[in-house]
């Protein structure tokens, strides 16, 4: 998706804060954090949201969930964290590249 923001910071055409990377996976600091720790996690391939997954994409989502876990950990996040994903306009998405955000560290905002 050439005009993707995310794939953009994947490919390394905008700059990110890494904090993790693998073939599938990519994870960095969100830009704004809503948090004292506010990461974003992502597949490297292109889903616009998790509306637009399916069963192909079944084993990518869990390793995604699986990392956050991971990251939380690695990020000090041990007494507890949150995990959103924000799916079309009416929830509040903004970037239409599927990510998981990662919320921890004190004053995690409330539903
Ligand atoms: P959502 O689509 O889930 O509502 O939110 C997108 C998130 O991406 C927001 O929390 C926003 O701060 C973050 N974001 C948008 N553009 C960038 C960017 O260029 N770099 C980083 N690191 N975060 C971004
Ligand atoms: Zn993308």
């Amino acid at each position: 998706m050439d005009d993707c923001i995310f794939c953009k910071i994947i490919r390394g055409e905008l700059p990110s804060k890494k904090v993790y990377e693998d073939d599938d996976a990519y994870a960095f600091h969100d830009i704004h954090p809503a948090a004292p720790v506010h990461l974003l996690l992502i597949p490297k391939l292109h889903i616009d949201s998790l509306a637009a997954a399916d069963e192909r994409h079944a084993g990518l989502l869990g390793k995604l969930m699986l990392l956050a876990s991971k990251l939380a950990k690695q990020h000090g996040l041990e007494s507890g964290f949150k995990t959103t994903i924000h799916t079309g306009r009416d929830g509040g998405q903004v970037v239409f590249h599927l990510h998981l955000h990662i919320l921890g560290g004190g004053k995690i905002p409330t539903l």
